[in-house]
């Protein structure tokens, strides 16, 4: 069977605009204004908006919301800026909210997918969980 899977991809939850690829996040311990959100080093097919000063958990950053391209909603936000010496590595990379984006291109596991991703967590590594393809 020939099956044509492309890299995988984040979507807009809106539009299903691609925005992200999975080979580019860099962290997904991030806290975003809606729950879990991801850190990436790159996005795509967004628009950038006004940069402001806000003053995070870890201290000021100079950030800009992002929205989808599409559709306009908000995604998330990009840290243009990072004051303190410890947060640098933020600067240019973007946080899209996990609750503002959907996978496209996941295979996943019947068996994965029937368990649940929280039950999944305490019992597979993730080193198994990745070679099944599946993720969250
Ligand atoms: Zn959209």
């Amino acid at each position: 069977m020939a099956e044509s899977l492309g890299p995988r991809l984040y979507s807009c939850s809106n539009c299903r605009n691609r925005v992200s690829l999975h080979d580019d996040i860099i962290s997904k311990s991030f806290q975003g204004r809606n729950g879990r959100a991801f850190l990436f080093s790159h996005a795509m097919n967004i628009v950038v908006g006004p940069k402001e000063d806000r003053h995070l958990l870890t201290g000021l950053h100079t950030v800009a919301d992002i929205f989808c391209a599409d559709c306009r909603k908000v995604l998330g936000w990009k840290y243009e800026r990072a004051y303190e010496a410890s947060q640098k590595y933020k600067e240019g990379k973007f946080i899209l909210e996990k609750a503002m984006i959907v996978k496209e291109n996941w295979k996943k596991n019947w068996f994965f997918q029937a368990l649940g991703d929280e039950t999944l967590h305490l019992l597979v590594p993730m080193s198994l969980v990745d070679w099944f393809g599946y993720w969250t």
